[in-house]
């Protein structure tokens, strides 16, 4: 016997009811048709994860380090990443006020951060444009999801948050460098926003994952990213592995900041996913160590093609970090993003709407996290397609 929609529909939860996934499904199944696709809608990067760090893997696999870990994770992983937190944003290795949490990808991080922060009823601000996951915050914990407007140069200001800040406001999250967009927000903007929070008793929420991705004219003097972490020891920073060494599947993660916090999404932990893949985490164990500055000099490269080829034909704000442009299409194509896309699959090229990160539909993402030549033969394509040939 089969369940009737209406009986489905009384026994499913209302979150996962109001949770819509089509667009992201839509762009999955555009792509299984073709054959030969260029895909530009790769959210990872391209490059292999370091020998050391499939070595460090395996040999705790053969070692037998294959059970349960604390739920906050290896002592050893703490122990760098702590020492990365203090050559990175000057935070001490030794204060207790500061907690480290090893999670199962960023994703696990941001989902128990909101779980620690939030009540039904509570509001979350979050950047517009967005990661896919940031609105699902609001079905996950019956918060209020509140967006800020970035149109068009997709900078989340302090300037721009304030007016959104209520008392019911919790926490707001920022993402810089950012996906879809690629922008990097300056240090002064992020020290504006790291005084605004604490002013107004909001937890800030740094989704920081892009961190290693910045390009040379958005990075600091030592060519580091800038972070409301450095202005402020209050801030929850959000990292992870998987983009940065190439293993997004080994679903690794971690959130530093104050220990009130990160103590309760310990517990929350320790009831939900228990703790993060083991043996992987014996693997990102040699991360720190392990120089990929010539992976990023490749990837300033082709964002300098991507801004080169497109920019005479449309709207592209340059990505200063991340792998990713998200550029306008012309009002004089007469078309939303999702058409433009649906334009480009046919011309084998994938690429993402930008509905699917916004409530707006006029622009597309482009990742450029591919090979060179994939890229160019991609970019000929939409070039094309934007002067409506
Ligand atoms: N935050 C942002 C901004 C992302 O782009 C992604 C991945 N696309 C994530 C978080 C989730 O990353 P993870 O695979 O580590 O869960």
């Amino acid at each position: 016997m089969t369940m009737s929609q209406a009986n489905l529909e009384h026994l499913l939860s209302r979150r996962v009811l109001d949770m819509d996934a089509s667009g992201i499904r839509r762009a999955f199944e555009l792509g299984a048709r073709l054959e030969n696709p260029i895909n530009l809608s790769i959210g990872q990067p391209h490059y292999p994860v370091p020998q050391v760090m499939k070595d460090a893997a395996i040999k705790a696999i053969r070692d037998d380090c294959n059970g349960y870990s604390l739920s906050g994770g290896i002592d050893a992983l703490h122990e760098v990443v702590r020492g990365h937190l203090k050559h990175d944003l000057g935070w001490s290795t030794e204060d207790p006020e500061i907690g480290v949490i090893v999670t199962s990808g960023t994703s696990g991080a941001l989902l128990l951060s909101a779980m620690a922060l939030v009540d039904p009823g509570d509001e979350i601000i979050i950047p517009d444009p967005w990661f896919v996951i940031y609105p699902q915050l609001g079905p996950l914990t019956g918060a209020r999801i509140v967006t800020c407007d970035t149109y068009p140069d997709f900078r989340m200001t302090a300037e721009r948050i304030e007016p959104l800040i209520t008392d019911r406001t919790k926490f707001i999250l920022i993402n810089s460098p950012g996906n879809p967009t690629g922008v990097v927000l300056d240090e002064g903007e992020m020290r504006d926003v790291a005084a605004l929070c604490r002013d107004r008793g909001v937890q800030l929420v740094s989704d920081e994952i892009y961190d290693e991705f910045v390009f040379p004219e958005s990075a600091r003097p030592d060519g580091s990213c800038p972070s409301p972490g450095r202005h402020d020891q209050g801030t929850l920073v959000i990292r992870g592995f998987g983009k940065t060494y190439g293993c997004t599947g080994w679903r690794l993660g971690y959130a530093a900041g104050p220990n009130w916090l990160v103590d309760q999404m310990r517990k929350l932990q320790q009831f939900t996913f228990v703790c993060a893949p083991t043996p992987l985490q014996w693997g990102v164990v040699p991360a720190f160590d392990h120089d990929n500055s010539h992976q990023i000099e490749a990837y300033a490269r082709r964002r300098d093609r991507v801004v080169e080829v497109l920019s005479p034909h449309t709207d592209v704000v340059v990505p200063g970090g991340a792998f990713y442009a998200f550029f306008e299409v012309p009002a004089s194509l007469g078309i939303d993003a999702s058409a433009f896309v649906e334009r480009a699959v046919e011309r084998r090229v994938l690429l993402v709407a930008g509905g699917v990160f916004s409530s707006r539909d006029t622009h597309v993402r482009l990742s450029f996290a591919v090979g060179e030549e994939i890229l160019e033969e991609g970019l000929q394509a939409i070039a094309e397609l934007l002067q409506g040939r």
